[in-house]
Formats: C-alpha cells, sequence, structure tokens
C-alpha cells in the first residue's frame, strides 16, 4: 500500500506537470485520474495532451534499487461551447471520458481515443450484441461448422476445426468476427469455449462408433483469457467426463499473442493439456509477436501458418521466404506444421513440396455443418479404400 500510495502521488505530480497552471487534475478511482482544461482547444491539441500524458505517466517509477514501469490510456470528451449548451451534467461528462478510455483499453495498450457519436453508437451497438450474446448461449443459437483439415503425408483427413457461429434470430448468421471479439471482453468467451469443448467432445464421441471417422481430431479455438484465468482444465475435463470422448482427439488452438501475454501462466496450463492426451496448435502462427526463446519451450504439438502467408505462395517469388521460414522453425522446434486458408491447387502444390504436414482451406473443404462433413469425411474414406482396393489387385 505504501509503495501504491507513492505512485499515485507520483502520477499526480506527472498529471500536474503535463498541463497548464488553470487546468485541473485529480484522481477519481483507484487508478483513474481526470484532467479538466479549459479555454478554446482544437482535437489535435487534446490529442496531443493525451500523449503526452502517456508518456510522461511510462517514465520509470521507484528508485534505482526498485524501478518498475506503468502503461496509461486516455480518453478525450469535449464540449466546445460547455457542458450547459451541450445539455450535460459533469458526471455524465465525465462518463463519456470514462467510454473513451475503456474504448482505448480495447485497442490496445497505451492508447488515446476521443468520444464522439460514432463512438457512442459503437459503445450502444457492442453492448446491445453482449446483451443478446448472453442469451445465445443459453438458447442454443450458436453452431459449429466443421473445417476438414487435410494431412499430405498420409493423403487423407486427419482433424477438423470447430469454428463458432451465431443464429442470431432476426438478423441472419453472424460470423465469429463480429461476436467473439466483444465476447472476449468479459468472461462470456469462457461460456462460448466451454460450450465449443462440450459440443466438439460430443461429436467425437460419436465419431468413435465409425471406423472410417474415430482417427479423427476435433480443433476448438480457445481464447488466452479461458486459458489463464478460466478454468480451461476444469472445462476440458467436465467435456470429457460428460461424453466419454477421447482426449487424445481433442485439440485447442491459441494464437501466440493471447499466449504471450502471460507466457508462464500459459505454459504451466498447456502442459496440464497435454498431460490429458489434448493436442495444442498456435494459430494465426507469424502475424503476432512470439518470442523466440518462449517458443522453443512453449508445450505445443502444432503451428497453424496464417493464411496470409499461404495466400502470398501464389505470387511465387520473395513471399514464400517467410513460408519457408515459418516451415523451418516448426520443423525444426519438432513441431507439426499446417497450412491455413489454402485456396487454390498452386498453394496446396507449394506448401507440399516445402514439406508442409496438413493443409486446410477451402480448396479442400469450406467449413460445413456436422452433417456435410460427415458425408464428405465418409466419402472421402470410401473413395480411398476403392483406390487402395485397385491398387492391389
Ligand atoms: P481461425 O481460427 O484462424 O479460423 C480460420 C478462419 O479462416 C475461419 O474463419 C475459416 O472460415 C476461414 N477460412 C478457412 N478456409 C479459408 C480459405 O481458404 N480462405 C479464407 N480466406 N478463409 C478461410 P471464421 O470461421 O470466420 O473464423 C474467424 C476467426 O474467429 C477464427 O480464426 C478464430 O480466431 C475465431 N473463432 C472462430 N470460432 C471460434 C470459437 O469457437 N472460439 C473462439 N474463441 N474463437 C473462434
Ligand atoms: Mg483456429
Ligand atoms: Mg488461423
Amino acid at each position: 500500500h505504501v509503495s501504491g500510495d507513492a505512485v499515485l502521488t507520483e502520477v499526480g505530480r506527472r498529471l500536474s506537470a503535463a498541463v497548464r497552471p488553470n487546468d485541473f487534475v485529480g484522481r477519481i478511482g483507484g487508478d483513474e485520474f481526470i484532467v479538466v482544461t479549459f479555454g478554446p482547444t482544437t482535437e489535435d491539441d487534446r490529442v496531443s495532451l493525451g500523449r503526452r500524458i502517456i508518456e510522461s505517466s511510462e517514465l520509470p517509477y521507484g528508485d534505482a534499487d526498485n524501478l518498475f514501469a506503468l502503461s496509461a490510456s486516455v480518453g478525450v470528451a469535449a464540449f466546445d461551447d460547455g457542458l450547459d449548451a451541450a445539455g450535460i451534467t459533469p458526471l455524465e461528462a465525465i462518463r463519456c471520458a470514462d467510454s473513451a478510455v475503456y474504448a482505448a483499453k480495447q485497442r490496445g495498450r497505451a492508447r488515446v481515443e476521443v468520444y464522439d457519436a460514432e463512438l457512442q453508437q459503437r459503445i450502444v451497438r457492442d453492448a446491445e450484441v453482449e446483451m443478446s450474446l448472453r442469451q445465445a448461449v443459453r438458447n442454443d443459437e450458436l453452431v459449429l461448422d466443421l473445417q476438414p483439415v487435410f494431412d499430405l503425408n498420409q493423403q487423407r483427413f486427419i482433424a477438423v476445426e470447430a469454428l463458432v457461429r451465431w443464429d442470431r434470430p432476426g438478423v441472419g448468421r453472424v460470423p465469429p468476427g463480429l461476436f467473439i471479439p466483444i465476447a472476449e471482453r468479459s468472461s462470456l468467451i469462457h461460456e462460448i469455449g466451454r460450450w465449443v469443448l462440450m459440443q466438439s467432445c460430443e461429436v467425437l464421441a460419436h465419431w468413435a462408433q465409425f471406423p472410417a471417422l474415430s482417427h479423427l481430431r476435433i480443433a476448438g479455438n480457445i481464447a488466452g483469457s479461458h486459458l489463464v484465468d478460466g478454468g480451461l482444465l476444469d472445462d476440458i475435463d467436465a467435456a470429457i467426463a460428460q461424453t466419454g470422448a477421447d482426449p487424445r482427439r481433442l485439440a485447442v488452438e491459441l494464437t501466440e499473442t493471447q499466449l504471450m501475454h502471460d507466457i508462464d501462466r500459459a505454459t504451466a496450463v498447456l502442459r496440464q493439456v497435454r498431460e490429458r492426451g489434448v493436442t495444442v496448435a498456435i494459430d494465426d502462427f507469424g502475424t503476432g509477436y512470439s518470442s523466440m526463446a518462449y517458443l522453443r519451450e512453449l508445450p505445443i504439438d502444432a503451428l497453424k501458418i496464417d493464411r496470409s502467408f499461404v495466400a502470398s505462395l501464389s505470387d511465387g517469388g520473395i513471399d514464400s521466404t517467410v513460408v519457408d521460414a515459418l516451415l523451418t522453425i516448426g520443423h525444426g522446434l519438432g513441431r507439426t506444421v499446417i497450412g491455413e486458408g489454402v485456396e487454390t491447387q498452386e498453394q496446396l502444390e507449394s506448401l507440399r513440396h516445402r514439406g508442409c504436414d496438413y493443409v486446410q482451406g477451402i480448396h479442400l473443404a469450406r467449413p460445413l455443418s456436422l452433417s456435410h462433413v460427415q458425408a464428405l469425411l465418409l466419402d472421402h474414406a470410401r473413395d480411398q479404400m476403392l483406390s487402395l482396393d485397385g491398387s492391389a489387385s
């Protein structure tokens, strides 16, 4: 508490130094400060004041023996003709700035966000989505599409990736990009993850009865916060126990950025995930920032090369260098490498030629409903049997 108080005092001092003598600086909550400036300013002035505040907050705190750093996010709300003219109370004005801070934090660390009509609309829209999404999980409005993953060595489908969609009443089918980021702001994403694990394990238990399907894995996408503090292990255990699925057929995918966020905790939990026989893949590999030092230690089985790099394979030339590098890293670390977003035969051949292990993308199969994916996988298995018979005779 003593050092916390010292830091708060120091932040207050730095804020006062960053503004003009007539401006007002105060602390309004635990780690929240407010700056009120008077007189005409332009938006540029306000944003650069925000930046100055961030820069001064980021200078180190403490003494030589005990140095540490903080980051700050700034939200700006401006009322050029005064609060009365805007018809709002001081408390409402603070709430506007607070919304802008919230939006700034959503976009990452150390940002300045300005409150305007667009931000206001976005906040209302996102709140609406979040509220109906909470209902959606309970009302069975979520559905899983499954996209097959092809093993280039064995020449057969080896897995499917579970991709969530939302059949929103009155709206239609909503893709995950429009609601997963909103769910990720709260524990709602853990509920969705739990649901995905349960559904996936039910499918696994069903497929275990079919010789042509029983070798398949199902990979679910899991948010970093679910891994770090959302009870992922309990959710995996519950899904396995309730369905009787074989944990070795279950896989989870996490993006590198989410893993790196709290690498120590992620490593500890992933180790326990793998102890259960569940496999782990890093998704969208190459787009975030992985520390190479950590990558070696991370308990993972596979890397999925992001589709932006796979797309660049079509043009040949220099862009294939990145894919080659990612394959070298993955294989050098003894991991399986999966190419995502394969859309053309050319990309497929290029990945095969480079020694990629698995491929996934619309060129092979798009994400399909359970019944469609089953039909496709059974057809494929039968074709393969026939061609094996043919070559034997
Ligand atoms: P992701 O895990 O990298 O999933 C792959 C995305 O690429 C999917 O988009 C898939 O439909 C799309 N895709 C597959 N083949 C192709 C192709 O050949 N070309 C192109 N351009 N795209 C292809 P989708 O289903 O819209 O999912 C987007 C992202 O949403 C996923 O990226 C994943 O990060 C997230 N997501 C999906 N389902 C879940 C979930 O259940 N939980 C969580 N936490 N995130 C999910
Ligand atoms: Mg994925
Ligand atoms: Mg991906």
